[in-house]
């Protein structure tokens, strides 16, 4: 794939500015050393590459892409930099404690600001507007839920500066969509131009002395060597950030089930379609249905607006043409005019799609075994944005040694079940989607709570 064919991979790879999308960067050309080989150059990839390069110029870091930086997820997703972890507090909790639930909670808000600093600090003009995220409520369903997330969430002993509850007024004044109730509001979100900050950060590290080869697809990971079609890294360190691709490698074959999340963008709009939907202060939106979706207004003026609903494929297989479903995005288009009656007539310039990582318990980790010197990070259903950066923090430390708050956070050295063999990760995964997909409907036929739904819900965050 060209770099020009890059550009078709999301709307954001097609607006990038042509010093951000550039020419190939070197393969790597025969066997090597370095101190630490990075498997992956995603934001976690690249994350863990800048913060080790800052920390200690002198480490030899080497980054392995398959295909080019932000060729992932990174490159393709919703831009929403949230402290949206997709693991439920008292999961966590349950796992952990109650101080480290909150604990991990309170870092993610943190990381939410560290990109931005981390990206203003380096030039990388990402488009990083902290404008929180309004969850719209448009049933008293929703209604109630919203109402029960807030009080759910206060109960950890965050405060209004955290979430808040809106109004209907106070919903639409911020953004005005059809059969608006009322909202939650928290302003933990960011969005952001995704592709910008990945393909900056990958700019960021080189300025630091990391070597980032693309064009280089990692075949095996063994203790002190990563082995490539074009010649062998031996490092002491080694960390993998493949995310979805994880299945694809041999021995991680069942680690992560790649799920598939889909987005459209719409022409720019005039002023006066903004003037009717707000959005003025760059909040990213969703609503408290039950099949996820998210939007954000980006910079130019446009709606990016995705969600799930494709179907998981047999074997964790994945293909371009995975990325790519006419029905999703239909129905994402009859969404958004339903929320906004306004855009009917507009066009839709982009439609794009990519696979995110799903583990087993739907529980991110962060992880470094000091005997083997392999690390990783992942599994973020699709909430990694600001998470994949507390994660190369993490690993930064834990990769140096260093005990530090971030090393003793809960998501820390856990392992995830894996998953099931197929047929049964097929039936699995599908079932709980399916459920969810159809569980709004339920909701509107009947006028009650989908049982099974709710059932699933602690299970199935991230967008
Ligand atoms: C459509 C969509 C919308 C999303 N929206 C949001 C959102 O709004 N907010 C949010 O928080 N999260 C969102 N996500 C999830 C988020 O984008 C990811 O969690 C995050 O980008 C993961 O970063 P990563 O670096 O771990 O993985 P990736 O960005 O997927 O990077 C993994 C990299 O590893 C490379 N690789 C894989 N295998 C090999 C190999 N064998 N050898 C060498 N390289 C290899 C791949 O080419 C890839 O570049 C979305 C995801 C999708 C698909």
């Amino acid at each position: 794939m060209s770099l020009a064919e890059h550009r078709r991979l999301s709307l954001w790879w097609d607006t990038l500015p042509d010093d951000l999308v550039g020419d190939l960067r070197p393969p790597l050309e025969g066997s090597t050393d370095a101190d630490v080989a990075i498997v992956g150059g995603g934001y976690t990839g690249l994350w863990t590459a800048y913060y080790l390069a800052k920390a200690d110029p002198s480490l030899r870091v080497v980054v392995l892409e398959a295909r080019t930086a932000g060729f992932g997820a990174s490159g393709r997703n919703g831009g929403w930099a949230s402290a949206l972890f997709p693991t439920s507090l008292d999961k966590v909790a349950a796992e952990s404690s109650r101080e480290g639930a909150v604990a991990l909670q309170r870092a993610m808000f943190d990381t939410v600001d560290e990109v931005g600093r981390a990206a203003a600090a380096e030039g990388i003009d990402c488009h990083y507007r902290k404008g929180g995220t309004i969850t719209l409520a448009r049933t008293p369903l929703q209604l109630e839920r919203a109402q029960h997330d807030v009080e759910a969430f206060r109960s950890w002993g965050f405060g209004e500066d955290d979430a808040v509850l809106l109004t209907a007024d106070e919903a639409r004044e911020r953004l005005g969509a059809t059969d608006v109730l009322g909202a939650t509001y928290t302003p933990h979100c960011a969005a952001i131009h995704p592709a910008r900050l990945v393909r900056g950060l990958a700019q960021a590290v080189e300025r630091r002395g990391v070597a980032v080869h693309e064009g280089t697809k990692v075949t095996a990971i063994e203790p002190g060597v990563v082995r490539t079609e074009r010649g062998d890294v031996r490092a002491r360190h080694i960390v993998r950030a493949t995310e979805a691709w994880t299945s694809q490698l041999p021995g991680y074959e069942r680690d992560i089930a790649p799920v598939y999340s889909l987005m459209l963008a719409t022409e720019p709009l005039p002023d006066e379609v903004w003037a009717q939907i707000g959005l003025r202060r760059g909040e990213t939106f969703n609503d408290h249905r039950h099949l996820i979706i998210y939007g954000q207004r980006t910079v130019d003026g446009r709606f990016a607006f995705g969600g799930r609903g494709a179907p998981y494929h047999f074997g964790s297989t994945i293909r371009p043409e995975f990325d790519r479903d006419p029905a999703v995005y239909d129905e994402l288009w009859r969404v958004l005019r339903d929320l906004f009656p306004v855009l009917s007539g507009r066009e839709v310039t982009h439609t794009w799609g990519g696979p995110l990582g799903i583990p087993r318990d739907w529980f991110p980790t962060v992880a470094y075994d000091t005997d083997t010197g392999i690390g990783s990070a992942g599994g973020y259903v699709g909430d990694g944005v600001a998470s994949s950066n507390l994660a190369g923090r993490t690993l930064a430390d834990l990769v140096r040694g260093e005990d530090t708050e971030r090393t003793r956070l809960p998501w820390v050295n856990r392992r995830s079940k894996r998953w099931e063999p197929e047929p049964f990760r097929w039936l699995g995964v599908n079932l709980g989607l399916r459920v969810m997909g159809s569980a709004d409907g339920v909701e509107a036929r009947t006028g009650k709570p989908a049982k099974r739904a709710e059932l699933l819900a602690p299970l199935l965050g991230g967008h």
